[in-house]
């Protein structure tokens, strides 16, 4: 039988090693970290994750893990609504809902469903070739393992993304992130909501065990040293004149419940199949995190993978059918949200006037406009012929 070896044990990697395992092909993943835990906070899952997840099969597992979502509102920096997108209506497209779940659970359920034997951690991948045997995958531990076909899969850093499409350098937004998780016996937060104001923006969603996931981005240089040094106090400091509860998430925080790291995402590949080896996840289409479509984008992958894969025992060519059905979804995602982020990280106090007021005026159906062309389309039938 022909093997599969998946470099990443990120979602997109464990979802794709358990979904071509249940469709009876030899798949094995190799994970550079020692231990999978899935760091991280919550992340959202919109509905067409959801539908992907349902189409394999590991939606019913899922959902007893996280919460639907009702609503997820912009706010500006007092607290007034700027836009209100009626997810209930978008997600009546895909008869699903948005969801929102801790990564860590996510991970665990994806890494239950796991033949443990074809998990190898600790086994970092530097380099590729294909030869007429198929392919060989280097390891930094000296070790070489062959395989026929392989999906790269090992995040928007991705080494072997780099040394086979060297142009593929990781691209910074221009803004640094914190994020955590903490509980909501204080807060009582109900609804999920981002507020765009002068110091950035702050994120916060309620998650199943009462708790709260919540993330802030200040505009910033690129490996900043200042901010790598960013306490909750100076966290409280920069956002003292923002509405509640965001005084109190971050009264509630610890230091130490601090995950920092600059937004970066990667210019939209022409490719995402080369032969034998397909890219798939934040390898082939990382985003900025403001349509909170990463992790969605790699489920949808997975999901389109194994179509294609029913379909054909030619693997190059149902590799090159996913690219078909990929690129321009994931460009769009991609691009929408990196020009998002730049207008909700404006700081000039005109420009935010100027937009804020704009935001109120326009119509609800407008305002979602962006929202709907990624929800309104089912997936799974672009470019399927
Ligand atoms: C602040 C923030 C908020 C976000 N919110 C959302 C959200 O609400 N909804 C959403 O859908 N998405 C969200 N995302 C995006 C989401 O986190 C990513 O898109 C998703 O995790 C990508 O999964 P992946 O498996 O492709 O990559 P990763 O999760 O990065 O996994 C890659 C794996 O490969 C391993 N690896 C790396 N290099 C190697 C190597 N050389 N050899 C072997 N293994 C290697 C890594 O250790 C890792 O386990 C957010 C991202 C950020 C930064």
């Amino acid at each position: 039988m022909k093997s599969f070896t998946i470099i990443g044990g990120g979602v997109a990697g464990l979802t794709a090693a358990i979904a071509l395992h249940q469709i009876g092909l030899q798949v094995c993943v190799f994970e550079s970290a020692k231990l999978l835990k899935g760091i991280g906070a919550g992340f959202g899952l919109a509905a067409n994750a959801m539908q992907a997840l349902e189409y394999l099969d590991l939606k019913s597992g899922v959902v007893p893990l996280g919460h639907y979502l009702e609503t997820y509102n912009i706010l500006d920096e007092k607290g007034n609504i700027l836009a209100a997108p009626d997810t209930n209506t978008i997600s009546a497209q895909y008869n699903q809902d948005n969801f929102a779940i801790h990564r860590a659970d996510l991970h665990q359920f994806l890494l239950q469903r796991i033949d443990p034997n074809s998990l190898h951690l600790g086994k970092r991948a530097f380099k590729v070739e294909q030869n007429a045997q198929g392919i060989s995958i280097f390891f930094e531990d000296g070790t070489v393992h062959q395989t026929n076909y392989l999906i790269i899969a090992d995040g928007v850093k991705s080494q072997l993304r780099q040394s086979l499409l060297p142009h593929s350098k990781p691209r910074y937004s221009g803004y640094t992130c914190w994020r955590a998780t903490i509980d909501n016996a204080s807060v009582q937060l109900k609804i999920g909501s981002e507020t765009w104001g002068s110091k950035g923006r702050f994120g916060m969603t309620p998650l199943v065990g009462n708790k709260i996931y919540w993330y802030a981005c200040i505009n910033a240089e690129s490996n900043s040293k200042k901010y790598s040094q960013y306490t909750i106090k100076d966290l409280q400091e920069n956002f003292a004149s923002y509405h509640a509860p965001i005084g109190t998430i971050l009264q509630e925080t610890k230091d130490e419940q601090l995950i920092w790291n600059d937004i970066i995402d990667i210019k939209p590949l022409e490719k995402l199949a080369l032969g034998n080896i397909l890219f798939i996840g934040d390898a082939g289409h990382a985003t900025t995190p403001n349509m909170g479509q990463g992790a969605c984008q790699a489920i949808e992958d997975v999901a389109v993978l194994v179509d294609e894969l029913k379909k054909t025992s030619d693997v190059p060519l149902a590799f090159q059918h996913f690219e078909k059905r990929r690129l321009a979804r994931t460009r769009y995602i991609t691009e929408t949200s990196w020009s998002i982020g730049k207008i909700a990280q404006w700081e000039n106090p005109l420009c935010i006037a100027t937009r804020n007021a704009f935001m109120k005026m326009l119509p609800e159906k407008i305002k979602q406009y962006k929202l709907k062309t990624l929800l309104s389309v089912d997936f799974m039938t672009i470019n399927n012929p």
